[in-house]
Order: structure tokens, then C-alpha cells, then sequence
């Protein structure tokens, strides 16, 4: 696509049409989108020196997806080679390395460049976005494709930084530290700790898994394709579709449970754990420690064959005393028991509620979007807030699943900026802004449906300390896409500025 007169590059200094925010699924998504319009002057900013997003970061052993691989890639890009159902952190990794080869994405990413700021200039409509070696970009557009969980999170827990052993998160876990042998305390029982426990428990020493609370637990039916199989997926992509497709209504049914007839999950959900618990879990002392008092989809429901088991074994250890401090030599609880161990493992999740943290995003006359968001995050369609034209935001707030593939909600919403971009070429705009009327309406209503649904009436990551959930879709990803696809664009406020580069930092 041609970006209107209106919005061309205007000065000798070089403005950018678009500039994408992280090469995760959704800036290569994006990307794609923007090649696909026939826009080829955007440039995407990633910190690191790969693709990937949190799927170049998280490395930790056992890191796969929960998701199965079929329904967890783009629809443009059909993988005939996924090894597994679900597929290991590696293949999805390889997976986006070949989206950005086979799209020729690379000759856009500017790596190792890591974003500050993002302000826009009134007068001229652009966006200087400032990257932390001091340097800066001119755009028209901007498009943040960061995720919601790529911040890790520390606790803080006191003494910390006194331990003399070794000490990380999972999604920053160290290779060269080899846990052979090691006595290893793991903190944290959410999705990441559950895929890293059972990989690294044959190894160790003793590993001491402290539970702050319990999750509810399915098991994961994974297991590898046939060789056959994807001869039969490579020769008839249709069939591959098809899985695809059944792949997709068999999770977009979960959304009934999780919004609407939540007493659904009690069948679905907790008896299939309670069986599994017995299962797998001989001591029934452990096995009373492990059943969740929170209502099941509150937090995420997670999946894993083989984490339960683990604590059959007689070197491991589940503690759920809290823990009270840490030592230079282990894990003190409040009980009085010390740990003594060689290394800590923090599976204690990510910032999810922080969107867009840490950067700092200004927009008309300098207004703040932290400030925007004092009471918490949120956007029209996860997309966009007024008074930040031309600032588009994926996997925005309220946009994340507890049901679903996250990629098809990333695709729904790459398609309607791209929506979005076609009409300000129709109408020769030069800015795109929702307008607040809209933006309140949307905002309230989503929050509104959260009554129904079983994401109230617990902690989770979903939520912040005021029990405000800035991060989940209480719907339907299909209702989502509808509105995405069908509904009135008549939210957004279409301007034709003159703009004037006077006055704009370079
Ligand atoms: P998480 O699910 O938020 O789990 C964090 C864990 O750390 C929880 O058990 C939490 O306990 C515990 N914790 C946090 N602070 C603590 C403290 N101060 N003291 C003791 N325990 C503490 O984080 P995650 O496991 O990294 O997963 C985050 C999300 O990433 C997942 O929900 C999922 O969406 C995504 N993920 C996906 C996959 C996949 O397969 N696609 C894999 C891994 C992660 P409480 O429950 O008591 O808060």
C-alpha cells in the first residue's frame, strides 16, 4: 500500500513509515502485514540480537508450548515439520527465525537496539522514538509488539542478594551452570516451573520446590508426529488446515467454561486434576498440599504429564511453608527450616501487568500513557488510547487467553491495523486516534463482562495488586476477531493535518 500523500515523508531527514516494536509473533506478523501492503519503509527495533521474543528468551529445560503447534504458528505460515503436538521451545524458535528469513524481515530489524522513549510531536504528527544508546528514529506510525511477558519478575524476598550460590530466572537461565549434582531450590509453581522441574529434577542433588500456592494441573497429550503424518501435511496442506481448524474449535469451546457457565470447569477441569494428583502423587500428605482452594480458571489451568510425579521422588522436596528470608547459604521459611542449597531458580513468572514497561511513551502535549494508566492498563480493542495517534499496541491490554492460541488473536489484530491503514489511505488521513467516548464504552464493557467469568476472586498474574485485570479477553476469540474485522471503524477519529517538521526533534 501507498501511505497517502498526506503522511509521506516530509523533510530531507528520513522518516520512517512505520517502526515495529520487538520481533516476537507479533512484530513478524505485523511485518509480514505491512510487506503485504505493500509498505516497505518501516524499520523493527529489537533488543537482543535475534528474532524471537520470548521464545528466543525462554531456554529453560523442558520449555514448550501449551498450545498445540498447528493452531500456535501463523496462518500464512503452515509448518508441515512441527515434530510434536506441541512443539519444544527450539522448533518454535526456528519456526520464527524462518518466518523472518523466508519473509526477508531481516533487512528491517535493527537488533541490539533497545527503546527508551517514544514521543510524539503534535505539530509534525510523528513519533521520535529514542533508543537507549541516545540515537533516535522518525515515524509516522508506531506499532509495539512487546508481549506481555517478557519482564521477568523477581520477588522480593529478604537477603536475596546476599546468596553466595547461583542464582536466576527461569527466563534468564544460565547454560554454563551445570546442576549436576546440585543441591537446587526451585521458587515458583506456575507454567514455566512446571516444564522446568521434571526436566532438571533426574540431575540434581536434591531440588526443594517452594509453593506459594497450587495450580491445577492437566495432563498434556502430547506426543510425536509420524513420519507419515507429515508427509501427509507437507503433500496435502489442506489437511493441515483442517487439523488446524479442529485444533481451534476444540479450544475456542474451553471460552463457554471459562465466561459463561464457569460451573463447567468443576467436570472439565477439577475432576480430571483430582484423578491425576491421585495418580501420580503415592504420599497423600503431599497430595493435600497440592489441591488449589482457588476456584479452577482463576489462575491458569496448566499442563504437564509428568510434574506431579516428579514429587514421588525421594530427593524431591515440596515445601510450602512461606518463605521467610534467604540466606547466604539456602532458603530460611517462616517454620524455621533452612534450605541449604547450591543454587536458587526463580520460576516466579513475568511484570505481565506493566504493560510496555520500561518505556516511557508521551503523547499529544506530552502526556504520559503511565498516566493514562494510573488505575491500570487499558485500550480500545487492546489497540489503541486517545490522545496517541498513529500508536498501535499488539497483545495490548485485555488481550491475552486463558483458552486459546494467543498467535490468532495477535493475527486478528494485525489484520485490523492494517484495516485501519486502508482507510487513512482512502480518507488521505494523516492521523488515526480513537476517539475517548469509544474508548470508555469499550474499555467499561470489557471490565463489565469480567463479572461472569472465572478470572475474579484470586491473585494471578492476570491481575494487579488491586485485584484490576488489565490483561485477559473475557470472551470469545471469535467475538474479538468479529469486532476486529466487522465492526464500525467509526470509533477512530481520521484527521488530515499539514504537518510541519518545525520544531520536531531529530
Ligand atoms: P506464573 O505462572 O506467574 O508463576 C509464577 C509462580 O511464582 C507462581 O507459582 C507464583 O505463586 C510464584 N511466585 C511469585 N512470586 C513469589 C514469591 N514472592 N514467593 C513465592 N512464590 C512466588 O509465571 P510463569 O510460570 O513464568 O508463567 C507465566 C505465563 O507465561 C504463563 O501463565 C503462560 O501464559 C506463559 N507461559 C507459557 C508457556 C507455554 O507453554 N506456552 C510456558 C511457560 C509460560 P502464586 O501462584 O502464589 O502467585
Amino acid at each position: 500500500m501507498d501511505i497517502p500523500s498526506a503522511i509521506t515523508p516530509r523533510d530531507t531527514r528520513h522518516t520512517h513509515t512505520a517502526i515495529i516494536i520487538g520481533t516476537g509473533f507479533a512484530g513478524l506478523g505485523m511485518a509480514v502485514a505491512l510487506r503485504k501492503q505493500g509498505i516497505d519503509d518501516f524499520v523493527i527495533l529489537e533488543k537482543a540480537h535475534d528474532v524471537g521474543g520470548v521464545w528466543r528468551d525462554n531456554r529453560y529445560p523442558g520449555a514448550a508450548c501449551d498450545v498445540p503447534s498447528h493452531l500456535y504458528s501463523f496462518s500464512f505460515f503452515p509448518n508441515a515439520n512441527w515434530t510434536r503436538k506441541f512443539a519444544q521451545q527450539h522448533e518454535i524458535f526456528a519456526y520464527l527465525q524462518d518466518c523472518a528469513q523466508r519473509f526477508d524481515l531481516q533487512r528491517h530489524v535493527r537488533f541490539g537496539a533497545e527503546v527508551r522513549a517514544v514521543d510524539y510531536q503534535d505539530k509534525a504528527a510523528l513519533w521520535t522514538v529514542t533508543l537507549k544508546d541516545g540515537s533516535a528514529l522518525r515515524s509516522q506510525l508506531v506499532v509495539t509488539a512487546m508481549g506481555q511477558l517478557s519482564l521477568p519478575a523477581l520477588p522480593r524476598i529478604e537477603g536475596m542478594d546476599r546468596f553466595e550460590g547461583k542464582a536466576f530466572h527461569s527466563a534468564q537461565w544460565d547454560h554454563s551452570f551445570d546442576l549436576a549434582g546440585k543441591r537446587v531450590a526451585v521458587i515458583g509453581t506456575g507454567a514455566s516451573a512446571i516444564q522446568f522441574v521434571p526436566a532438571i529434577a533426574y540431575k540434581v542433588t536434591s531440588l526443594t520446590v517452594f509453593q506459594r500456592s497450587p495450580a491445577y494441573i492437566l495432563p498434556r497429550p502430547d506426543r510425536p508426529y509420524t513420519a507419515w503424518e507429515r508427509l501427509l501435511c507437507k503433500s496435502a496442506p489442506w489437511t493441515m488446515r483442517l487439523r488446524r481448524l479442529a485444533i481451534y474449535v476444540q479450544y475456542e469451546s474451553r471460552a463457554l467454561a471459562f465466561t459463561r457457565m464457569k460451573w463447567l470447569m468443576t467436570p472439565v477441569g477439577k475432576w480430571p486434576f483430582m484423578r491425576l494428583l491421585e495418580r501420580q502423587v503415592s504420599d497423600p500428605a503431599v497430595r493435600r498440599k497440592m489441591v488449589p482452594d482457588d476456584p479452577i480458571g482463576c489462575k491458569r489451568i496448566l499442563l504437564s504429564s509428568d510434574y506431579l510425579a516428579t514429587f514421588d521422588q525421594p530427593h524431591v522436596q515440596l515445601e510450602t511453608d512461606a518463605i521467610q528470608r534467604i540466606t547466604p547459604t539456602g532458603v530460611q521459611t517462616h517454620a524455621g527450616q533452612h534450605h541449604g542449597v547450591d543454587a536458587i531458580i526463580y520460576g516466579t513468572g513475568f511484570a505481565a501487568t506493566r504493560f510496555l514497561a520500561p518505556l516511557e511513551i508521551r503523547g499529544r502535549q506530552g502526556k504520559k500513557l503511565s498516566d493514562a494508566w494510573a488505575l491500570g492498563a487499558k485500550a480500545y480493542m487492546g489497540i489503541m488510547v486517545p490522545e496517541f495517534p498513529n500508536f498501535f499496541m499488539l497483545y495490548g491490554p485485555n488481550t491475552n487467553l486463558g483458552h486459546n492460541s494467543i498467535v490468532y488473536m495477535i493475527e486478528t489484530q494485525i489484520a485490523h491495523v492494517v484495516r485501519c491503514l486502508q482507510k487513512m489511505k482512502q480518507s488521505r488521513a494523516s492521523t488515526i486516534e480513537v476517539q475517548p467516548a469509544a474508548y470508555q464504552r469499550f474499555t467499561a464493557d470489557v471490565q463489565s463482562r469480567f463479572a461472569n467469568t472465572v478470572w475474579v476472586g484470586c491473585s494471578s498474574w492476570y491481575v494487579d495488586e488491586q485485584g484490576y485485570n488489565s490483561t485477559t479477553w473475557p470472551g470469545f476469540t471469535l467475538s474479538y476477531r468479529w469486532l476486529a474485522r466487522w465492526g464500525s471503524l467509526g470509533a477512530y477519529r481520521f484527521t488530515r493535518t499539514q504537518p510541519t517538521t518545525e520544531g520536531v526533534t531529530p
